[in-house]
């Protein structure tokens, strides 16, 4: 059994459920570890803390699967925390929602994976090789318990090499049931759309920004949209549903617009409304085009800050974009500005829409903050990536 023991601040993290063990966490061990398998850790009295799931390749030695008591973890284990993170999400599948997140990885017990649901596809995304001796293991009891029509693998870029050379698994194989080649179809609120499983950007579309999708429905009456950063038009065509009376994406890549015209396709009822396609770097395109004027502005930028070190570069990002969306913005005008930076606070990132919205010296109104969406759960600090902030000029 390989044992570890942790220096005395890391003690206090553990204790406190933290998810996280990183390799300067680490003061002893009684022997090297291997890929994938589970490391006791103990205190300095000799009590047990926690089993986690080894990795030798990352800093992030430690991933934490069972705190506070000792526990055998075999396939009961697993299938028993399999259908917890099922049981939280068990409102959230109706008629009109058939995509949604089966598993938030450490937020649901399951570190560095994520399991999403596009209708009857399952995607499994790993973050960390230490999943993949277990992957067999593991996918036959999704297969088992949720009984998808094919489960697709996705693997974040820095496993890949290993994942292929050593395991012989590719980034967006199927890995049980019929071939996944095409995007597959979904509806969420009632709406279609598809998702690149495969090749597309997370594991093919942002689940995690429904909740503000069906907020920007509900705002977009007689607006003028823009969608910045639209990858493949989620928000508007939401938006168009709410009654806009155009809408126009921006985004850098032309992929992501090809599918957000594709996703206005699948919706033929919204036809009537105009839907224009700008490809262009967002930074510039708003910094540059004075002229065009909007009623409602999203702007949903990649992760600006991936590093604790691109924190204040990532800011003054941010406070540069609203600026620049906030000129674009008509009179009643709204600014729906989000991040998705781990490592930029909640508290920082709106400080920061507001001080841009101070700075433009225009009247506003702060409509509301939001967070993560139920089938996101974050429960520890560096979980919370999500948030928004709605304001109205
Ligand atoms: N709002 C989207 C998700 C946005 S993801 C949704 O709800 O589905 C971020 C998007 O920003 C990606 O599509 C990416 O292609 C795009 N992007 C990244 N850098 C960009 C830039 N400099 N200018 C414009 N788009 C950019």
């Amino acid at each position: 059994m390989l044992k570890v023991r942790l220096r005395p601040s890391a003690e206090g993290r553990v204790r406190a459920r933290h998810p996280w063990i990183f390799d300067q966490s680490i003061r002893e061990q009684n022997r090297e570890g291997e890929r994938s398998e589970f490391a006791v850790v103990y205190d300095r009295n000799n009590e047990f803390l926690a089993i986690g799931l080894y990795d030798p390749d990352s800093h992030l030695r430690i991933r934490v699967l069972q705190h506070g008591k000792p526990a055998s973890i075999d396939r009961q284990w697993w299938r028993t925390r399999l259908e917890d993170a099922v049981a939280r999400r068990a409102t959230l599948l109706d008629e009109h929602t058939n995509a949604f997140r089966w598993i938030h990885g450490e937020n649901d017990g399951w570190p560095a994976l994520v399991l999403d649901r596009y209708a009857h596809t399952l995607v499994l995304k790993l973050y960390s090789s230490a999943w993949l001796p277990r992957l067999a293991e593991l996918s036959s009891l999704i297969v088992e318990v949720l009984q998808p029509r094919s489960l697709v693998l996705r693997l974040s870029r820095n496993i890949q090499e290993i994942a292929r050379k050593e395991f012989d698994l590719m980034d967006g194989q199927t890995l049980t049931g019929p071939k996944v080649t095409e995007p597959v179809a979904f509806i969420e609120s009632g709406l279609r759309f598809e998702a690149d499983v495969v090749r597309g950007q997370k594991t093919g579309f942002f689940l995690d920004q429904r909740e503000n999708r069906q907020r920007v429905e509900k705002l977009a009456a007689g607006r003028h949209v823009l969608n910045a950063f639209s990858f493949s038009g989620g928000f508007s065509v939401y938006a168009v549903r709410g009654g806009a009376s155009s809408v126009t994406d921006l985004d850098i890549s032309a992929h992501a617009l090809e599918n957000a015209r594709r996703n206005f396709r699948l919706n033929p009822e919204l036809r009537s409304c105009g839907h224009e396609t700008v490809q262009a770097d967002a930074f510039e395109w708003l910094a540059q085009n004075r002229e065009r004027e909007f009623d409602l502005i999203i702007l949903d930028p990649p992760s600006l800050a991936k590093r604790e070190q691109e924190r204040a570069g990532a800011l003054r990002a941010y406070r540069k974009l609203a600026e620049n969306a906030i000129a674009h913005l008509r009179k009643g005008g709204i600014l729906v500005a989000c991040s998705c930076s781990a490592h930029v606070s909640a508290e920082e990132f709106f400080g920061t829409v507001r001080e841009s919205a101070i700075a433009s010296t225009r009247k506003f109104q702060e409509l509301c903050t939001t967070g993560h969406p139920a089938d996101h759960p974050a429960t520890f600090p560096e979980a919370h990536y999500l948030k928004a902030i709605y304001l109205e000029f």
